[in-house]
C-alpha cells in the first residue's frame, strides 16, 4: 500500500483540472500575443483565469501577474521593494521559505539591504511587540513574513502584522504558498501589498503561480522580453498551467470547509494515536494547536532510531512518502527546526495530508511506526 503524505511538497493533480488543462495543450494553442482567432481564444480564456481568481481573494483582475509559481513571486516582490522603491531595510522571520530567505541574504551580501529578524518563542510565535519597535526605528522598511510556514505549519497573524505595517507605512509581502486554496484570502480587508501563491500546492500543475500587486504599487520587471502580463512578466503565458491553476483554486474554494474538517479529522486523528501510542513524542512549533497551524502540516518529533537507521528511510521503504522538514532542503539541517530548536535527538517527520488521505491510511502508517520500533526492540 503506497501512501503519500507529503503534500506540502506538492499535491497530486486533481483529475478536474487535468480535464480542464488539456484542450488548451491539444486544441486551443495559439499563443496569446498572436493577433488571429486561435491567438485571440488564448487571451480571451487568459484574462478570464486572471478575472476569476480575483473574484475568488476579492482583488482587482490588475491586481493578479501570472508566474512560474511561488519562488518567482517571492522574487519579484522582495526585488520590487527594493530596486522600485528603494527600500534598504527588509524586517522577516528566521521561518520563511529559501525563496525569501536566499533573495534578501544575497541582496545583503550586495550591500543593497540590511535585514532584521523578528524575534519568536520556542514555539516559533512571533513577538509582534518587537516587530514593532524594529519598525519604529526604521519606519519605509519592506516586511516580508509567511502566512504559514512549510515545515511546522505554524500560522501567523498576517491581518494583525499588515495592520501593523500600515500605521508605520512600510510595504507588506506574505508568502501564502501554503495556505492559498487552503484559506478564504480577502485582499480588500488584508493589508498586503505583495502576496505569493503556487498552484501545485492545491492540486494544480507544477510551474505556475501568480503574485498579487496592490493597485497603485509598480512591479519591477524581473524577466524581460516580450510586453506579456502588462510589461511586467516578458514570456509567452503558460496558457494550460494558468487555466489548471484557475480551476484548481476554483475547485479548492467551492469546498474548502468540507476538505478543512476532513483533513483537520485526520490531523487530529493522527496527534491523537501517536500521543498513545508513541512514547516520547513531541509536535514541534504549534503543529498540535488547531488554532495556530495549517490544518494540512503536522511536524512530529520521534524517538531516534538507533544503530543508524534513517526514520525517513524506513518508511519510504514501506512506501510511505513524507518528508525531514522541507523538500527543498533535503540533505541539510532544516533553518526551521533550528531556529526553533527542536531536539536534536529526534528523527523529525512532516506528515501533510490532502483532502485525498483516508483515516486507513493514518491507521497503516501507524502500524509501519510500530512495526519499526518492534524491529527496533526486538
Ligand atoms: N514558499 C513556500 C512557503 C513554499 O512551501 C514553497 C514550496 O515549497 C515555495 C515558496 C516555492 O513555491 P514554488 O515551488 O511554486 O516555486
Amino acid at each position: 500500500m503506497s501512501i503519500y503524505l507529503d503534500n506540502a511538497a506538492t499535491t497530486p493533480l486533481d483529475a478536474d483540472v487535468f480535464n480542464a488543462m488539456t484542450p488548451y495543450l491539444l486544441n486551443h494553442y495559439g499563443n496569446p500575443s498572436s493577433h488571429h482567432a486561435q491567438g485571440r481564444h488564448a487571451r480571451q480564456a487568459i484574462e478570464q483565469c486572471r478575472a476569476t481568481i480575483a473574484g475568488l481573494i476579492n482583488a482587482l483582475p490588475e491586481e493578479i501577474v501570472f508566474t512560474s509559481g511561488g519562488t518567482e513571486a517571492d522574487n519579484t516582490a522582495i526585488l520590487t521593494a527594493v530596486h522600485g522603491y528603494g527600500i534598504q531595510h527588509v524586517i522577516t522571520t528566521r521561518f520563511e521559505h529559501h525563496a525569501v530567505l536566499h533573495t534578501l541574504t544575497d541582496l545583503q551580501r550586495k550591500g543593497l539591504i540590511k535585514i532584521s529578524f523578528i524575534k519568536h518563542d520556542a514555539k516559533g510565535n512571533l513577538n509582534l511587540g518587537h516587530l514593532e519597535q524594529l519598525l519604529q526605528t526604521h519606519p519605509r522598511s519592506l516586511v516580508s513574513v509567511m502566512h504559514a510556514n512549510n515545515e511546522i505549519g505554524n500560522l501567523n497573524d498576517i491581518a494583525q502584522i499588515g495592520d501593523i505595517c500600515e500605521r508605520y507605512d512600510a510595504l507588506f509581502h506574505t508568502d501564502t504558498v501554503q495556505t492559498i486554496g487552503h484559506y478564504r484570502h480577502d485582499l480588500q480587508k488584508l493589508k498586503v501589498h505583495f502576496l505569493a501563491a503556487s498552484a501545485h500546492k492545491f492540486h494544480g500543475p507544477k510551474g505556475v503561480g501568480f503574485i498579487f500587486c496592490r493597485k497603485g504599487i509598480h512591479l519591477s520587471q524581473l524577466i524581460h522580453g516580450g510586453g506579456q502580463e502588462s510589461r511586467l512578466r516578458a514570456g509567452t503565458e503558460n496558457i494550460h498551467g494558468i487555466v489548471g491553476l484557475t480551476k484548481a483554486l476554483e475547485l479548492a474554494y467551492a469546498h474548502i470547509d468540507e476538505h478543512q474538517q476532513h483533513i483537520q479529522n485526520l490531523k487530529n486523528y493522527m496527534i491523537a494515536r501517536l500521543s498513545d501510542e508513541v512514547p516520547g513524542v513531541t509536535f514541534n512549533g504549534n503543529s498540535a494547536n488547531a488554532d495556530q497551524s495549517l490544518y494540512t502540516v503536522l511536524s512530529v518529533g520521534l524517538p531516534e532510531l538507533n544503530y543508524g537507521r534513517n526514520l525517513l528511510r524506513c518508511l519510504d521503504d514501506a512506501e510511505i512518502a513524507v518528508s525531514g522538514g522541507s523538500a527543498c532542503s533535503t540533505g541539510s539541517a532544516s533553518h526551521v527546526l533550528q531556529a526553533i530548536a527542536a531536539a536534536d535527538n529526534k528523527d523529525h517527520v512532516r506528515f501533510s495530508f490532502s483532502k485525498f488521505n483516508t483515516r486507513h491510511e493514518v491507521d497503516h502508517v501507524l502500524e509501519v511506526l510500530h512495526q519499526i520500533y518492534q524491529t527496533l526492540a526486538a
